[in-house]
């Protein structure tokens, strides 16, 4: 079921400040956490109660007063969803799982990439949880409902094996496409990541095929870094955009 006017939020995240994307439906209050990857008490505070420190970014109320105002439910997580297993994107699972008794979501081709997120993180001399195991495999290129969100799940290998760009279908204004490190404002991701299946051709090929033919007023919030749109990247990213060469880059930006 698609939704009008959805309430995205976004924090940055740990050291590697990476992109975690909060989604509500204002009508039900349903709520999915997406690379729900660091400072998950930060992260819960603020979805239950606003008393963390709140997001960067608001285009929501600022308050639960403001929220009651609105008419808008009290979030309620309805399913923690992943664009990849690096560290940084899902190594703090475990403690989001803990406070929510929901199912996460990845794509199986990075189930071996997600064992590794405890050695990944030790690289950076950072500590997280023994790895979650995902609950339910993404379908490449189905459409999952979570409670009354909708998702387009596209499928993107390149960055990671298991790469996946999640569209959140809006009825009534753009649609918001969470990226992960498929595609930056300017840049691609890093395809020379050790245990993680990089390939700058396939990542290329994905972003051109799966990317490229979405509505170009989309809304693409990469897993680092500023937000951009389909349109803009399509006519201007120098590593795959149309104006890009033939040549092949060996990396884009970002783990
Ligand atoms: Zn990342
Ligand atoms: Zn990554």
């Amino acid at each position: 079921m698609s939704v009008n006017e959805p309430w995205v939020e976004y924090f940055f995240v740990g050291v590697l400040q990476m992109r975690c994307s909060v989604v509500t439906d204002r009508e039900t209050g349903d709520t999915v956490i997406i690379d729900g990857g660091g400072e998950p008490e930060r992260l819960i505070n603020w979805v239950d109660g606003f008393n963390g420190r709140g997001p960067d970014w608001s285009n929501g109320p600022q308050s639960i007063d403001e929220m009651e105002h609105q008419k808008i439910p009290p979030r309620k997580v309805v399913a923690l969803l992943n664009t990849h297993a690096h560290f940084d994107h899902s190594g703090h699972i475990p403690d989001l799982l803990e406070h929510y008794p929901v199912q996460w979501y990845l794509h199986p081709d990075d189930t071996y990439l997600q064992t590794l997120a405890s050695s990944s993180a030790l690289r950076y001399g950072l500590q997280v949880p023994k790895p979650a195991v995902a609950d339910i495999d993404f379908v490449a290129g189905e459409f999952l409902e979570v409670g009354a969100l909708e998702f387009e799940i596209l499928h993107t290998p390149g960055h990671t094996l298991g790469g996946c760009c999640l569209r959140l279908v809006v009825k009534d204004g753009p649609d918001h496409l969470f990226v992960g490190d498929t595609l930056f404002a300017g840049s691609v991701g890093r395809t020379d990541l050790p245990d993680t299946g990089g390939d700058f051709t396939v990542l290329a090929r994905s972003i051109q095929t799966k990317l490229w033919p979405l509505a170009p007023d989309t809304v693409v919030y990469p897993g680092h870094g500023p937000l951009t749109t389909i349109g803009h990247e399509k006519a201007t990213n120098p590593f795959v955009g149309d104006g890009a060469g033939s040549g092949v880059y060996s990396r884009g930006k970002y783990a």
